[in-house]
């Protein structure tokens, strides 16, 4: 496994990599739910890429950028394991030339849900991607369904700029109380970690509503709502019942449709998603 943090190092090495590569970018703090892209690029690819990169960019002011937990070591330790071929590593200046100031802003899809709640986040998110997919030049890019809608906006984003690479979504991989795995959940003391279960337990009521034959958005969304306002420590910043792929918002749940929410446990905001149908 080579580590390299410079883009003229990760040039030199990228243009001897056996093809097809396949690429898992990452803001490290590395689990479960990170290994499974690599295992799945891993298995379709002849060459697998990782990135640990904290993007600043797509953190608000207000936001954790300088709390985000890091651990470089271990996280090389654990891809190292996996086989991974490269590890990109770049400081903040690598990424972000001094005086840096073009980007990348994906319309419609980036404003709602997370993009309404954390303005600027995606034309971060964007822009670090479309910078990362030009240094590695991946032919597949592996997403995680548990940012449901970053992988809408990177879908998009890779077709509007005919980027040549396929896009690959990953399921999302839980704990056994079904809590979506997260670096975030790191900051969750055992009181709350208990709570975060909700999250999960919302989007199960919802399936089960659905299946039950309730078609009705605003019923999902209040009894999700109802559910989740048990918890003392929760407290929601959305709950939506959305078209899969445009994320209007329904009245009548069709599937594929999104349920997606944002809820923050004492501090810690976390974001979990299914779809339904
Ligand atoms: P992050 O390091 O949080 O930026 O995540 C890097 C990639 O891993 C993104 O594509 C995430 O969607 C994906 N990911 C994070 N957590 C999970 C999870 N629990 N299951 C599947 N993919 C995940």
């Amino acid at each position: 496994m080579k580590v390299v943090e410079t883009a003229a190092d990760l040039k030199k090495l990228r243009d001897k990599l056996p093809g097809p590569v396949g690429f898992v970018p990452t803001m490290g703090y590395l689990h479960e739910g990170h290994l499974v892209l690599v295992r799945q690029a891993k298995s379709e690819n002849a060459s697998v890429a990782v990135s640990i990169f904290v993007n600043p960019t797509q953190f608000g002011p207000h936001e954790d950028f300088r709390q985000y937990p890091r651990d470089p070591k271990r996280d090389l330790a654990l891809l190292e394991v996996e086989g991974t071929d490269v590890v990109f590593m770049p400081p903040v200046e690598e990424i972000y030339h001094p005086g840096f100031n073009s980007w990348v802003e994906v319309g419609r899809l980036a404003r709602r849900l997370e993009g309404a709640s954390r303005p600027g986040h995606f034309r971060g998110v964007a822009t670090v991607v479309a910078r990362l997919f030009d240094l590695v030049k991946p032919d597949r890019a592996y997403f995680g369904q548990k940012d449901a809608q970053q992988l809408l906006v990177i879908k998009k984003m890779a077709a509007d700029l005919d980027m040549k690479l396929e896009v690959v979504a990953v399921p999302t991989v839980r704990e056994p109380d079904g809590l979506a795995m997260s670096s975030r959940n790191t900051y969750l003391n055992p009181e709350e970690r208990k709570q975060a279960a909700v999250l999960y337990q919302a989007l199960t009521l919802a399936q089960e509503l659905y299946n039950d034959g309730e078609k009705d958005a605003g019923a999902i969304r209040r009894q999700m709502t109802a559910l989740i306002q048990k918890q003392p420590l929760a407290d929601i910043d959305y709950i939506s019942v959305a078209h899969a792929e445009t994320l209007e918002e329904l009245n009548e749940v069709k599937p594929p449709a999104l349920v997606s929410m944002a809820v923050r446990i004492g501090k810690t905001r976390l974001i979990d998603n299914v779809v339904v149908g």
